[in-house]
């Protein structure tokens, strides 16, 4: 798993005549995407969770490139003219904190590069192919044991040549400092010294060889061309035979997933009580925690990972953090309120429930009246009722909570990563969420959010359950870096990479994305004739329950199956008494595939 990425992109480009007069050679486009971008994307794609892009001529095209996506940081080399490519590496030195890939930013390359960088045992490697006649070839030569010795443009001026520079490494922290120690002593002597040429030097350094690695620099008109016609297709075709078949799940989670949140899931046994395990769990607890708070304010948050699925943060929450003679009352308007009803009855925990309608908002007056006439202490609320899309006001209850001391329990399973959170704001002392819903990862991991005030008060509380419980797996990940018992290893490694993919998102960004598939959803219902259960402005936009259609020829199995066989998964109705069909928007659904869907419901209504 490497973590960070450095791409050298302070040259000139002076080859490629009026292509770069305006832009870096980064941007050049190919398939309407600049070819940095493609690499950005790979990179991403790649597990990588920080790029740090060394710019140059033309920077601002890079911190326009940065503000789109967030997981990248610029580094200016300000001597860009007069100094080489090595001079922008160190640049970049001082913000890289683990092993890292390297590239140039004039490259494309199939993705599967830095799956073979990333997968070799070796700390220090860069990419060697065979020969691709570009006529700007770095020629590499290697000893016996593999590692590298010289780096040339004159092939006449190695003993012997193992292949062509790609542009493609992995360095280690270590590498770097002792690039960055040589670098400036030799700085005045050699200011235009390229990387791959103290690459070479170090002695450290190992050839990868792939004979046939499907890769272009981009340096010229002549290479421009050849990319278009020759190696972007090529590299293309790759890419679409390791596509994973695509299924839009339309179904309240596990929701659909990235092919790189799939694959991530596909990396070496590894036993998870080693520290890089450990090390992994930190950063996706904090990570976490940050996409609850308002920046900056993380500290006051803490997550607490479990094997299993949503309902096991739930039953975490209410056996974990009411003390015994606490008063509960538990908000029951479908079935995820009812299921707090049930886990609390199952402990014998004493409670109340507060009863309301399924699909009419919730009278708030009444609930805050029964919280103070009944003197709660706690109070436990579902913030999206996914039995039918409905919304509950769960920050303006919470703030109500506070002001009285009433501790606030939140089922926030299907509103987290979707929903603007921030438990400090929002008066939320615990809330609980899973890994395959809206953050878009895979099922199998459990999580509780707990505000640190509130979670240290549970350590005194009754252990009621063995395995989750909430206090004790804090204190053990606190202390030891890890779980108490086994965590759903490969899950783990597939939610990283969906919280990375969700920060390139942003969760503004997510919600709108749902939002605009909710309204290509809800327009198409009101086309056809179709009725709603939840009035619209009660909705959360999330899942949307349908009222089935008035006619004897209707069957949800019909439509179903249909659905199915053209890549769709529907989701039957769940609250009793009304006769309905759902359709979530969540996930990596893309508005034009929610689209295609609505065009196939409306050929079904046709039959009816
Ligand atoms: N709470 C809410 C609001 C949910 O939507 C769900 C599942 O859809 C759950 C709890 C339970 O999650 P799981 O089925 O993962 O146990
Ligand atoms: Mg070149
Ligand atoms: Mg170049």
């Amino acid at each position: 798993m490497i973590r960070e990425a450095v791409i050298l992109a302070a040259g000139l480009g002076s080859r490629l005549k009026e292509r770069t007069a305006q832009k870096p050679k980064g941007f050049l486009e190919l398939g309407g995407v600049p070819i940095v971008e493609w690499s950005v994307q790979k990179l991403i794609g790649a597990g990588v969770e920080r790029i740090i892009i060394g710019t140059g001529w033309r920077r601002e095209a890079y911190e326009a490139l940065a503000a789109k996506y967030r997981i990248i940081e610029t580094v200016y080399n300000p001597d860009f003219a007069e100094t080489g490519s090595l001079r922008t590496l160190i640049c970049c030195a001082e913000r890289i904190r683990h092993d890292f890939f390297l590239l140039e930013s004039d490259l494309i390359y199939d993705s599967a590069a830095l799956f073979a960088l990333a997968n070799d045992r070796r700390a220090d490697i860069t990419l060697v192919s065979g020969p691709t006649e570009s006529g700007d070839e770095v020629w590499l030569s290697a000893n016996a044991e593999g590692v590298l010795t010289a780096a040339n443009k004159d092939r006449a001026a190695l003993a012997s040549a193992c292949g062509e520079l790609v542009g493609i490494s992995k360095l280690s922290p270590a590498l770097l400092a002792a690039l960055r120690a040589s670098e400036e002593t030799e700085r005045a002597a050699q200011p235009k010294a390229d990387y791959e040429s103290a690459l070479a030097a170090s002695g450290v350094v190992a050839a990868l060889k792939i004979e046939r690695l499907a890769w272009q620099e981009i340096d010229d008109e002549r290479h421009f061309r050849r990319a278009e016609t020759e190696t972007l297709p090529r590299i293309l075709e790759n890419e679409r035979l390791r596509a994973v078949r695509r299924e839009v799940l339309l179904n309240p989670g596990p929701a659909t997933t990235s092919d790189a949140v799939k694959y991530a899931q596909v990396c070496p046994d590894i036993c998870p009580r080693e520290s890089e395990f450990g090390e992994v769990m930190r950063w996706i607890t904090d990570e976490l925690s940050a996409l609850v708070c308002a920046a900056g304010k993380a500290d006051g948050i803490e997550t607490v990972l479990f094997g299993g699925s949503g309902t096991a943060a739930d039953e975490v929450m209410i056996s974990s953090c009411v003390p015994d003679g606490a008063k509960l009352l538990i908000v029951d308007n479908g079935a995820y309120g009812a299921r707090f009803a049930q886990i609390a009855a199952s402990y014998r925990l004493p409670h109340e429930v507060f009863q309301s309608s399924g699909f009419k908002p919730l009278d708030v007056p009444a609930l805050k009246k029964r919280l103070v006439d009944g003197g709660f202490t706690h109070l436990a609320i579902v913030y999206h009722e996914t039995t039918t899309g409905l919304l509950n006001p769960a920050p303006e209850i919470c703030r109500f909570c506070h002001e009285r001391g009433v501790t606030t329990i939140v089922d926030a399973v299907s509103a987290f990563a979707a929903l603007p959170i921030d438990m400090d704001a929002d008066c939320f002392d615990f809330m609980a969420s899973t890994s395959n819903k809206n953050i878009q990862g895979m099922a199998g991991c459990a999580f509780v959010f707990c505000r640190k005030s509130a979670l240290e008060r549970t350590a005194a509380y009754p252990m009621r359950s063995y395995y989750l419980n909430l206090w004790d797996q804090y204190a053990h990940f606190k202390k030891t870096g890890q779980t108490r018992f086994t965590p759903p290893v490969q899950t783990l490694y597939a939610l990283r990479q969906a919280i990375i993919e969700t920060k390139v998102e942003t969760i503004a960004g997510r919600m709108k994305r749902y939002s605009d598939c909710w309204e290509t959803l809800v327009a198409a219902i009101e086309r056809l004739g179709l009725r709603m259960l939840v009035p619209k402005e009660a909705q959360s936009r999330l899942i949307t329950a349908i009222i089935e259609p008035d006619s004897p020829r209707y069957s949800f199995e019909t439509l179903h199956d249909l659905s199915r066989a053209h890549g769709w998964t529907i989701y039957p109705g769940k609250l009793s008494g009304a006769s309905t069909f759902r359709i979530a928007n969540i996930g990596g659904i893309q508005v034009e595939e929610m689209r295609l869907w609505t065009e196939l419901l409306a050929r079904y209504m046709e039959t009816l």
